[in-house]
């Protein structure tokens, strides 16, 4: 068996925060800014990077982005201070997923658009935080296919001189994260239990399409 990495993303992969959680933090967020209209982004956030929603969210509400790491610390801050369990449904098949790999010993860490202290946040409120100790974030990058970049590094540090682009392994729920594994030869695991439907995920060609990452002994053993 040739040795993989696992990167798993977030949002609609291994949890789900309730529904508009963070758009009215980051409305409450920017009204203790002092403004008065928040101007929303009618534009999803599924798969894309907190640098991307936040810095478009900055500008849209005539700040200049010298505010973004401000921002970023109050908000962080807001979500640490507020966040529940009661506020995160966790995934069904997520802890047998998990399990398989660390029984297995193959390594797994995360690929998320999340700040890294969001990740972690969120992470402990689903019970999830204790699997994970690397990963790349969405602090740096407005563009998720920039992740994958950093991905690429962070399995090759993991396996070695062996390590093919391929054997990264980024499971997601989006469309994103399909191209974000396709951008650099990774292979794409995309999984219905997110915003998006088995139609539209397929349309983008994953390398494999679950609706549950449950039986994860099964699709692993296809894309050895
Ligand atoms: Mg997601």
């Amino acid at each position: 068996m040739h040795q993989k990495f696992i990167a798993y993303d977030i949002d609609g992969t291994l949890l789900k925060v309730e529904s508009n959680y963070t758009r009215k933090l980051i409305k409450n967020l920017f009204e203790r800014y002092g403004v008065e209209e928040f101007k929303e982004d009618a534009r999803t956030f599924a798969g894309r990077t907190d640098f991307d929603i936040f810095s478009g969210l900055i500008e849209a509400n005539g700040f200049d982005l010298s505010v973004f790491d401000e921002l970023k610390l109050a908000y962080t801050s807001l979500l640490d201070e507020t966040l529940q369990s009661a506020h995160v449904e966790s995934i069904n098949g997520v802890n047998e997923s998990i399990s398989f790999f660390t029984d297995n010993e193959i390594p797994i860490g995360l690929l998320t658009g999340n700040f890294e202290r969001s990740a972690y946040i969120k992470l402990n409120r689903g019970g999830l935080d204790k699997h994970f100790s690397t990963g790349v974030f969405g602090c740096n990058h407005g563009d998720r296919r920039m992740l994958a970049e950093e991905g690429i590094e962070l399995a090759r540090a993991y396996i070695g001189s062996s390590f093919e682009p391929k054997d990264l392994i980024i499971v997601g729920d989006t469309p994103h994260d399909i191209h974000c594994a396709q951008h650099v030869g990774a292979t794409a695991v995309a999984v219905t239990t997110g915003y998006y439907s088995r139609e539209e995920l397929k349309s983008h060609k994953p390398d494999v399409l679950l609706d549950s990452l449950s039986d994860t002994e099964m699709w692993f053993s296809s894309v050895q």
